[in-house]
């Protein structure tokens, strides 16, 4: 049997977030004697948000050998340990979803269970105090975790907020110092080869055509080869994640600081977001257009800054749902242009790296085949609806009592998926993750608890540790979380000796 022929060009359509990490990744097939050119118009540009991550992040600039603080500087990164939720269960109610695990496991029994147990007799605090992350986090503290399991810093989980154009600059530097090669200007037309409907070439504006073999769309909201030529055709999940627009503006670094984690305040048709950056404060408001206009979801946006703003407000419409294929054809969409989960829990840069990562682990040959398509395209829709499940649990669990939209959301049906995760967890805390799902328990747990789905019974096994020994384990996680964030630096004064911005604009300079 004769190996099938590798392919021998890949054609980028699009410089954004996605574009520009795909080609970073994908530069490594240069060296293999593959092509790689990348297609992007200034004058389209890109959507100009989506400035929050997860710590899988850091996995994704390893591979690259990108230097953190290299990183960090260059894009006005901050830190961040976790997502500060406000007014999202009930108004006045406030909770953290920190990144990293919460206390340690005994004798093979979760750690929640056991707070559970104690909690409901008074004897433990909220989880939140027995997570490093969350404990930092509420100090405003942040140091360089330590990689061995003895240390107590080995806890500490982290990722990024940075400039997404910033990055995208960055990682275009990288892409085409390996190879990579950039073409300017605006796509007009996506030429089908008439046998089998396979993208053939994109013509550009000034008469210039570009052929390949694999391309991948990049477009954005757009889609153009993947819906706009192929028409794959779009699952919307409006019904479950009612918001659709945003407006979005940046501010000036001033009142609460440089934090370090991502806030989210609930509002009455939708909630509000802070990412706080090294030279600015990117600020938006995700609404409903069946709950607020454009007009007073600006002001209502304006109104809520800590700080001034630095330019006018932007308007952005999407629709949550995913695109029936990720993978059609030669043509595989990456970021907005296989779909968009409302930017809740920060996890579409995260799905360009899933994505990037798994066209690299099943790389087409020139003959492609259905199974390495089909794979991808499992996976892709299995994450995909991961995501959507989570997100949709903050909104269906909320006890609020203004506006129409949360009244919807907590009386609508869910994802069967989501109704089983919840009722296990209701019961006895039980929980149980499938097929690679990108949230870690402690993420669901945080959650679940945060919305106030609090389980009515711990793990029995929970009742076979010394309830003594229990509560002491408890008690000295509690404080030796606390001794050590409280030994932590500031997060700006870290970020001021580690990986200062040269126009970072630091409420406290203590560089
Ligand atoms: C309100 C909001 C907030 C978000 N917040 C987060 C967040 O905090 N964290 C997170 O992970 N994600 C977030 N996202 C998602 C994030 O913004 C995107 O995943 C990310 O920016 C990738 O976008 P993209 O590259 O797919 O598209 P875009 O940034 O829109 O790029 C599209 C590219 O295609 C090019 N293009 C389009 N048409 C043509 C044409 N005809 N010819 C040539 N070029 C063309 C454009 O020039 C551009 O380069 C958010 C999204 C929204 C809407």
């Amino acid at each position: 049997m004769t190996a099938p022929a590798p392919i021998r060009s890949v054609v980028i359509v699009g410089g954004g977030t996605a574009g520009w990490m795909a080609a970073a990744a994908l530069s490594r097939l240069v060296r293999t004697g593959v092509s790689v050119t990348l297609a992007e118009s200034d004058a389209i540009g890109t959507v100009g948000v989506g400035e929050a991550t997860i710590p899988p992040i850091r996995n994704f600039n390893g591979l690259l050998g990108i230097d953190e603080n290299d990183f960090l500087s260059k894009t006005q990164g901050t830190i961040k340990l976790g997502i500060d939720f406000i007014d999202w269960t009930r108004e006045g109610h406030r909770y953290t979803h920190p990144f990293g695990e919460f206390g340690f496991d005994i004798e093979g029994v979760k750690f929640h269970h056991f707070w559970r147990k104690l909690y409901a007799e008074g004897k433990a605090s909220w989880i939140e105090d027995y997570n490093l992350c969350a404990t930092a986090q509420k100090l405003g503290r942040y140091t360089t975790p330590v990689a061995d399991p003895a240390s107590v810093l080995s806890r500490l989980t982290y990722a990024y907020q940075f400039d997404a154009s910033l990055y995208a600059a960055y990682l275009r530097a990288y892409a085409e110092t390996r190879g990579v090669v950039r073409t300017e200007g605006k796509v007009l037309d996506v030429l089908l080869r008439s046998i089998d409907g396979h993208v053939e070439a994109i013509q550009l504006e000034g008469d210039r055509r570009i052929d390949g073999e694999l391309f991948i769309d990049c477009t954005g909201f757009r889609g153009l080869l993947i819906e706009g030529a192929l028409q794959t055709g779009f699952e919307s999940w409006k019904h479950w994640l009612q918001c659709d627009r945003a407006v979005a503006v940046p501010s000036a670094n001033e009142g609460t600081g440089i934090t370090p984690y991502t806030r989210s305040i609930a509002r009455r048709a939708g909630w509000q977001w802070r990412i706080p950056l090294q030279h600015r404060v990117g600020n938006g408001y995700v609404y409903c257009s069946d709950d607020i206009g454009d007009d007073d979801a600006a002001a209502t946006l304006m109104a809520n800054l800590d700080g001034q703003t630095l330019r006018d407000p932007m308007l952005i419409k999407f629709e949550a749902g995913r695109r029936k294929l990720a993978w059609n054809r030669n043509v595989v969409a990456l970021g907005l242009a296989s779909g968009f989960v409302e930017p809740l829990e920060s996890t579409s840069i995260h799905m360009i790296q899933t994505g990037v990562s798994k066209l690299m682990a099943l790389l087409p040959d020139r003959d492609f085949s259905p199974v390495d398509r089909d794979e991808y395209n499992r996976q892709t829709q299995t994450q995909m609806e991961q995501v959507r499940d989570f997100v949709i649990l903050h909104y269906h669990a909320n006890e609020r009592t203004d506006g129409d939209l949360w009244r919807r959301v907590r009386e609508m049906e869910i994802p069967e998926t989501l109704r089983r995760k919840i009722d296990l967890f209701r019961r006895r805390g039980r929980f149980f993750r499938y097929d690679d799902e990108l949230f870690a328990d402690s993420s669901w747990i945080a959650v679940l608890l945060g919305q106030n789905v609090m389980p009515a019974g711990w793990d029995p096994l929970a009742d076979a540790v010394d309830p003594a020994l229990v509560r002491q384990r408890l008690d000295r996680i509690r404080e030796v979380f606390r001794r050590a964030a409280e030994a932590m630096p500031r997060h700006e004064d870290w970020l001021a000796r580690n990986c200062p911005a040269p126009t970072a604009t630091f409420t406290r300079k203590t560089a």
